[in-house]
């Protein structure tokens, strides 16, 4: 912390990248506003229950490393003081509540039930507290049918690679497509995969709210549990995929699924049955936390029948991080509806990102448009494109 702390020369380059400061106008809720209070707060200058609500408003969207000029590794100051102070300040109902929902979330099994719970009730939501109908607002209408993915899925022809796959808890069960599709385009692109059935949740949500004791431990147990045989562990959510890359004890190297593709080279080219504008949306914890955004933009310019178009201030967060917005839901639906209305102007019919989070967030802002804009995750368009007939003659 100490390292990170020191190389801040408070130039404020970091300012108008932060989504924070943009929304609530408050030095103390910008990044260098945020690395004063937690130095102050380390030499005991500062009560802790005064930093705490701007270091909890702190969206760890990563925005401010890419912004910075001096390199300030943001991620390794602001998680490990979460974790430090949280227990010294968060009330014993907060830290029970962050817990129940982490325990619920983390599990895939125990998320689908609470998920149908919740959409029964919806119906009478005016009665439960503000964070819990946030999070009901932000469920599907209804749950996709599970999809069940074998332990071992061959390389269609001559195998080009082997690679895990992390399966993910939420986006599991509120888009098992996204996983389906990956496979499918990984398969058709020569690579063989390997789904260890005994995997769990990859820890970044605890990480990310300050649990790191909680996140390690589900760290260590994957670590055990994915083969040393592989190229790659891939991930399909940059949540998981951010978590994951920073953790130099796992058996083989986390990269992204549009990364690897997009290194390993599509086989056949790909094609839309009709023209269609396509926005993109940089995950935060892809473009900020792993650095990749020119890979799935590269994938998808390969896609006949697609336009690609980009959105004003595609690198501000969309206010989905985690248990963001039911902490935080004001900010988190002022950002949302900032995103909803940047990929309403770009014309597009669907909006592709790489990360469930943002994903759930954009659905929700967009639900009422028509008419509708689509939401998918870069690899099912990908994989529909793959599968659709060629109709742009080549
Ligand atoms: S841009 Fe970097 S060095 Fe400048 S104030 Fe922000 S964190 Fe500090
Ligand atoms: S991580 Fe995001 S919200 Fe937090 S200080 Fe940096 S830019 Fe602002």
């Amino acid at each position: 912390m100490a390292q990170a702390i020191s190389s801040c020369v408070h130039c404020g380059f970091c300012l108008p990248a932060c989504p924070t400061y943009r929304v609530l106008g408050e030095e103390m809720d910008s990044p260098r506003g945020r690395i004063l209070l937690m130095k102050q707060a380390l030499e005991g200058t500062l009560a802790i229950d005064e930093a705490m609500p701007y270091v909890d408003r702190c969206l760890g969207c990563l925005a401010c490393e890419t912004a910075c000029p001096s390199g300030v590794r943001y991620r390794e100051l602001v998680v490990p003081f979460r974790a430090h102070m949280q227990h010294k300040a968060e009330s014993t109902q907060a830290r029970l509540l962050r817990q129940l929902l982490l325990t619920t979330l983390e599990s895939p099994d125990r998320f689908r039930l609470a998920a149908r719970l919740g959409q029964a009730a919806r119906r009478m939501s005016g009665l439960l507290p503000a964070s819990m109908r946030v999070l009901l607002k932000l469920l599907p209408p209804g749950l996709p049918d599970p999809i069940a993915l074998p332990e071992f899925i061959p390389a269609n022809g001559p195998r080009r690679a082997r690679v895990a796959l992390l399966t993910g808890c939420v986006q599991r069960v509120l888009r098992p497509s996204i996983n389906a599709a990956s496979a499918r385009l990984l398969a058709a692109n020569g690579v063989e995969i390997v789904i260890p059935p005994e995997q769990g949740c990859c820890g970044a949500l605890a990480q990310h709210s300050g649990l790191n004791g909680r996140a390690g431990a589900l760290a260590a147990h994957n670590r055990r549990v994915f083969p040393r045989d592989v190229d790659a562990i891939i991930t399909t959510a940059a949540g998981c995929g951010s978590a994951m890359r920073d953790d130099s004890g796992l058996p083989a190297p986390a990269r992204d699924v549009a990364e690897f593709l997009d290194h390993l080279g599509l086989r056949t080219p790909l094609a839309l049955t009709s023209e269609t504008i396509v926005a993109y949306q940089d995950a935060c914890h892809l473009a900020h936390g792993q650095g990749v955004r020119a890979a799935p933009r590269r994938l998808l310019s390969q896609v006949q029948g697609l336009t690609l178009r980009e959105l004003t201030d595609g690198d501000l967060c969309c206010g989905s991080a985690g248990l963001y917005n039911l902490e935080h839901p004001q900010t988190a639906a002022t950002l949302g509806r900032r995103k909803a209305d940047a990929v309403r102007a770009t014309g597009a019919a669907i909006v592709v990102t790489g990360n469930i989070g943002c994903m759930t967030q954009l659905e929700s802002h967009l639900a009422a448009d028509n008419p509708p804009i689509a939401v998918r995750h870069t690899l099912e368009l990908l994989d529909s494109a793959y599968s659709a007939p060629n109709t742009h003659g080549s």
